[in-house]
């Protein structure tokens, strides 16, 4: 069953579009499965009704005609129960409607399973008999994953197939993602070249044949070359026999073996990619269908050479293109490195297949006030290189090729959404006060984004959190003790003589350095944050003398501990600590080393049932709610799938943060919140009512939080604090700070487009 499975899932993403796609996986589904009749429906939201996509039994002059109502018939009823139906004789079942259109009155067995892509019903598959039968169990089984499985390559046939429409009939397309840092963005996408792979190329056809085999030669030739340059590089070092293989890789290459194959792909008009492409996946099945291990391994050199080959195909292709000067960045996995590459005055906008709004590329994206989404569908993203779009992150929305109207409409957004701005930007020299004179300390969470900010040095009272890992990643290699302190001196510098909370070295989970390996299933419950610093004390100890140095003269340096989930780490650190003051304190006798508070960061939940314990250790602490949301609601804070459960007003953390603002005033441990939601309004609000005096936020919060703080008064904030408290789930906690936002005439602030 596995291997039918996979070979119908193989031949259907084999299809160069979505009619044959369904043609071929409603003739392999029939055959499979020995029955008379397949067919497949596709939802018309549009229309409210089920249109007949594919069959292999019905009438073929139905397809693409036939229509039934989403309440109407079994093909309704499956999609509205959103479960199989198997029943041995279709026309008894009360829901039975005879559409003669289709010929289907021959039929009596009928097993239907619906598609079904992140919660929303695609379409409807159909499986038919002449012969009275209730398919077995074992049957069901199957249809019911062929369908997940496709459901997903469905969704992406449907959409490539509406983006290749949008080509030639010049129509608006949307791709729906979810908001992770707000703005509008008109401009043209730049697609990071992905890691090449097969599944990546799309079918396409190419009317000049001779620049394709140009194209296609050109990259065997490099091929070769680096098939040379290697073999030379490791003659030295690996047996002659062993480089053997690469005698065998050129032979593949040669033109009676690859060569060969390819141009005939290349003369039924295929384009180069694509021509690879089908020969490279045959020659795989081929030597996979092999008995003999040995040249069924030979499977995974065809597909080296194939992978090589079409890296210098698409070099070429990619080579001349530059960054467009409203460059709308796309890529598959957003990286900060990918960010960083983009020179600043083009880059108006990043979407992302992978990742999530609290993932660390996105907090960046939030950091340098560009406007992102992610969680676009899973699609061959070179198709939307170069094409002109709109990116609107507050609806979370991309529109491909828009038309002028939409432009017009999105130029007048934006600049609306400008003018906002300036209100907020008008205040930024003013204190964060509230209408009864509460004084807020608003800090800056910086240090992802490498060049310090110093021009925001007088906005803010200090920075709450530097997160000093974005600069380990950059470097090749782990940054001496007295480059480290030339760095951090710098940073205290620029706050100066605001205080600089400086957090010791938090890899691991999202965030890797490239020249040290973590290898994980599980990163974000692994190997992180104290904990490594703790397993590597020369690092550790390093960091630690680096940031004491930096101090000297200026005292504005705080120091925050990672990731803290137990005592012993509490305690190993300190003493770690202490070992570093007593060293460097022998090596310059002369000169007076302060001793920084040291603080710990409130992340994993066990630590918020120690702050008694722990508050006669340290001297203060800052919550990171990014990471105690996902560890208290488990739900990992970079996946795009479980985006929607990470919510931190979730009632649960919302308590749990209410809890540490309690414990941390009855144990007077000085307090604050480094993580998104302070950064957020609504979450400010909230956090102020509970008694959290110092929110640190990145910069393109500050001014707008300052803002909203300056209108209202804490007793407000405190109704609606006691209220969210008492409700039942997030959703309905916001509705109420919702209200409150429009009540209170900020309404406007959360004005969404569309
Ligand atoms: C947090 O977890 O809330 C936090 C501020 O740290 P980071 O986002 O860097 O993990
Ligand atoms: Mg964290």
């Amino acid at each position: 069953m596995l291997a039918t499975l996979r070979s119908i899932a193989e031949s259907v993403s084999q299809q160069a579009n979505l009619d044959s796609a369904l043609a071929c996986f409603v003739t392999m589904v029939k055959e499979a499965m020995q029955t008379q009749c397949c067919s497949i429906y596709f939802a018309d939201y549009s229309q409210d009704n089920f249109v007949l996509m594919a069959t292999e039994g019905l009438n073929p002059d139905a397809v693409g005609k036939f229509r039934i109502g989403f309440t109407e018939g079994l093909v309704g009823l499956v999609a509205q129960r959103e479960e199989a139906i198997n029943i041995a004789f279709a026309k008894s079942h009360p829901r039975f409607k005879l559409s003669p259109e289709v010929n289907e009155e021959g039929y009596n067995a009928f097993l239907s399973v619906p598609v079904v892509h992140q919660k929303k019903v695609l379409g409807v598959i159909v499986v038919q008999q002449k012969m009275a039968r209730v398919f077995s169990q074992d049957e069901e089984s199957f249809l019911i994953t062929l369908s997940a499985q496709l459901a997903s390559q469905l969704a992406h046939a449907e959409i490539k197939e509406v983006l290749r429409q949008d080509e030639s009939s010049h129509q608006t397309s949307v791709l729906k993602g979810v908001s992770s840092a707000p703005g509008i963005s008109i401009g043209h996408a730049f697609v990071v070249i992905p890691k090449v792979n097969f599944k990546s190329i799309e079918l396409e056809k190419e009317s000049d044949v001779n620049e394709q085999r140009r194209l296609f030669t050109q990259a065997v030739a490099a091929t070769r070359k680096e098939f040379n340059t290697l073999s030379m590089t490791l003659s030295d070092s690996i047996p002659h026999e062993a480089l053997a293989v690469f005698d065998v890789y050129q032979q593949l290459l040669d033109a009676k073996s690859l060569g060969h194959n390819v141009e005939m792909e290349l003369q039924q008009g295929w384009c180069a990619k694509s021509a690879l492409k089908i020969v490279i996946e045959r020659l795989i099945a081929q030597f996979n269908a092999m008995q003999d291990p040995y040249i069924k391994e030979r499977a995974v050199d065809v597909k080296d050479i194939g992978l090589r080959v079409l890296h210098h195909l698409v070099n070429t292709e990619f080579a001349i293109k530059d960054y467009p000067p409203n460059t709308i960045l796309i890529a598959h996995t957003l990286t900060p490195a990918m960010l960083a590459e983009v020179p600043n005055d083009r880059l108006v906008g990043v979407v992302s297949i992978n990742g999530s709004a609290n993932s660390h590329a996105s907090i960046l994206t939030r950091a340098m006030g560009v406007p992102a989404i992610w969680g676009i569908e899973d699609i061959p993203l070179l198709q939307l290189n170069s094409k002109p779009m709109i990116l609107d992150a507050f609806s979370g929305r991309l529109y491909i090729s828009p038309s002028q109207m939409l432009i017009d409409e999105y130029t007048e957004l934006q600049h609306q959404d400008n003018l906002l701005n300036n209100r907020f930007l008008a205040e930024q020299n003013f204190t964060a006060v509230t209408l009864d004179g509460e004084h807020i300390s608003l800090l800056l969470n910086a240090g992802l984004e490498l060049n310090t900010q110093q021009n925001s040095a007088h906005i803010c009272d200090g920075v709450g959190l530097y997160r000093t890992e974005a600069w380990f990643m950059q470097k090749g290699q782990f940054p001496s003790q007295s480059e480290q302190e030339t760095w951090y001196r710098e940073v205290l510098n620029s706050y100066y003589p605001n205080p600089v909370v400086m957090r010791t070295l938090d890899i691991g989970g999202d965030k890797v350095l490239d020249y040290f390996n973590i290898t994980e299933e599980n990163p974000f419950l692994g190997w992180r944050g104290i904990r490594i610093s703790l397993d590597h004390p020369e690092l550790f100890l390093d960091q630690l003398k680096a940031m004491l140095k930096a101090n000297i003269g200026l005292g504005n340096l705080k120091i925050m501990l990672p990731m803290i989930s137990g005592s012993e780490e509490v305690d190993e650190s300190l003493a770690l600590f202490e070992q570093a003051y007593f060293e460097l304190n022998e090596q310059y006798p002369e000169q007076t080393i302060e001793r920084p508070d040291i603080g710990i960061m409130l992340e994993v939940p066990s630590s918020v049932f120690m702050l008694a314990d722990w508050s006669k250790k340290v001297d203060f602490c800052s919550v990171g709610s990014n990471d105690l949301t996902q560890y208290l609601l488990a739900v990992d804070r970079s996946n795009a799938r479980v985006a929607e459960l990470f919510n931190p007003y979730h009632p649960a953390v919302l308590r749990v943060l209410n809890n540490v603002a309690r414990e941390c005033q009855q144990y007077e441990l000085p307090f604050s919140l480094c993580g998104e939601l302070g950064g957020d309004p609504e979450g400010a609000i909230l956090l102020i009512a509970m008694g959290y005096r110092r929110l640190s936020m990145n910069l393109s919060s500050l001014n707008k939080v300052k803002w909203v703080l300056r209108r209202l008064h804490v007793s407000e904030m405190e109704a609606l604090l006691k209220e969210c408290l008492a409700q039942s789930s997030a959703k309905q906690v916001l509705r109420l700070t919702r209200s409150f936002m429009i009540e209170h005439e900020l309404g406007n602030l959360f004005y969404t487009p569309k």
